[in-house]
């Protein structure tokens, strides 16, 4: 879940960490006897019985498959967008639009579908206006959803309008918009002050990896049967949440069809007498084991190379991986390996996702690659000179040159093939 902040989960009156809620819920299958493999899948192949699913590290194989997937929002791509990216740019208002830093500003959505108008709609209760930026000269929005928006006052729509750039304020947060008037084709030379943007332009569903072996609708989303909403094409497949579902797109709703998918995968196995009960942990086990295990992790003396190095103190430079400022300059000016950095902040989400995955990587690298961590909070002025725009983002410097930029999460073989790229060219020169 790439969401910072869910405030419409049910039981969480005062809202919740999209990181927090997937690590309850990681426990929570646990304690149900769920193995998780935190793997990015390349391919798989539903013309087996059982069904055939790889990873770059595994082969598996399955009676059932519930896809859950989810769908990507898009972005407009405009040049500032990695900058003020949670920064007053989203792609959802109903996750962030609550946020402080946007009560009683003037705020923008951006699209003219269902989704822009009732991001427009739902804003209207914390902003002192909403922008809707229409690219066209109509909103292609259904009569009812036009309505709302053209009946309220406090919503200005804009036609034939589209976001050129953006501008920030000495903060670095979001603070005008550069537009464009589509008719014509020329800017529109006053900026639109605005603390936050919102994105309503649609969803790609992340299907691609099915290489068309299921029913997808032209956008790509996954068709499910009427009768369950959760059948696919396929017999034995089943698909859960955004992947197929363009209208709720919510944490909750994404859980509950979760959960029909569930049902109907469990209603499959026993019928096709393919189903293993798998007997769920008692719960006082359950809090008792994850108990010692955290006690066993917080005791356990730490591998020697994954101890971060903070100061000249507890530097060592034949250690792998390191954390701070420090570090990074020693490692920068005496390491004779490529030396990877990752920009991380403390309530990114997706740098929660890439960490342990990067470190998994880097293992294979432990005697040819340095590591280091920078916390952007902790060393803003590194992250930058550096330029950051958003985190994660990963740089890779070969004889202090930078020769790779990473931005988000990517599949652990990109990262890969950059590392393995940079010690052949070292072994080569
Ligand atoms: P849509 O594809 O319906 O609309 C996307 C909107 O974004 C269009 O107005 C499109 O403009 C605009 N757009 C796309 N790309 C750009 C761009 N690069 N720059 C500027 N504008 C752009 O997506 P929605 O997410 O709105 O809706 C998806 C589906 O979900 C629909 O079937 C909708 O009815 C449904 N839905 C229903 C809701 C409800 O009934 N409550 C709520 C939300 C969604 P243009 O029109 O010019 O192509």
């Amino acid at each position: 879940m790439s969401t910072t902040e869910v405030e419409n989960y049910p039981g969480f009156p005062e809202g919740v960490t999209g990181p927090e809620l997937m690590e309850r819920m990681r426990q929570q299958a646990l304690r149900w006897g769920a193995e998780l493999y935190e793997e990015d899948v390349v391919s798989v192949d539903f013309s087996k019985r059982p069904f055939e699913i790889k990873s770059e590290d595994r082969t598996m194989r399955a009676n059932a498959i519930i896809l859950a997937t989810g769908a990507t929002a898009k972005r407009l791509r405009i040049p500032s967008e990695e900058k003020f990216w949670s920064k007053g740019i989203s792609a959802c208002a109903i996750c962030d639009g609550a946020s402080p830093a946007f009560a009683q500003k003037e705020l923008a959505v951006v699209g003219g579908g269902d989704s822009a108008c009732e991001e427009a709609i739902y804003l209207t209760k914390y902003a002192s206006k909403v922008h809707l930026l229409v690219r066209g000269e109509e909103m292609r929005a259904s009569k009812a959803m036009r309505d709302r928006v053209l009946d309220s006052s406090d919503v200005i729509v804009h036609y034939n309008t589209s976001v050129e750039d953006a501008a920030g304020n000495a903060q670095g947060f979001l603070e005008s918009l550069k537009l464009v008037n589509t008719k014509t084709n020329k800017s529109i030379p006053e900026p639109l002050k605005v603390a936050g943007m919102f994105y309503g332009i649609g969803h790609t569903p992340n299907t691609k990896f099915l290489d068309s072996q299921l029913g997808t609708d032209e956008d790509g989303f996954i068709i499910v049967s009427d009768h369950d909403k959760t059948s696919t094409s396929v017999e034995g497949v089943f698909s859960a949440g955004d992947v197929h579902d363009k209208e709720w797109r919510q944490a909750i709703t994404a859980a509950g069809s979760g959960c029909q998918a569930a049902i109907s995968t469990e209603r499959y196995l026993q019928m096709n007498k393919l189903l293993k009960e798998v007997k769920m942990m008692d719960t006082k086990d359950a809090k008792e084991e994850i108990e010692a295990a955290k006690k066993k992790e917080a005791e356990a003396p730490k591998k020697k190379t994954h101890e971060p190095a903070i100061d000249a103190d507890n530097f060592d430079i034949d250690r792998q991986k390191h954390q701070g400022q420090y570090a990074l300059r020693k490692l920068y000016h005496e390491s004779p390996r490529p030396l990877v950095v990752m920009y991380t902040s403390p309530t990114c989400g997706p740098c929660k996702r890439l960490k342990p995955m990067l470190s998994t990587v880097l293992d294979e690298y432990e005697k040819s690659i340095h590591y280091v961590e920078i916390d952007i909070a902790k060393d803003p002025e590194i992250a930058e000179s550096a330029g950051i725009m958003g985190t994660p983002c990963v740089q890779v410097f070969k004889d202090k040159a930078r020769v790779a930029v990473i931005n988000g999460v990517k599949m652990k073989s990109e990262y890969r093939k950059i590392f393995s790229e940079q010690l052949i060219e070292s072994s080569a020169a």
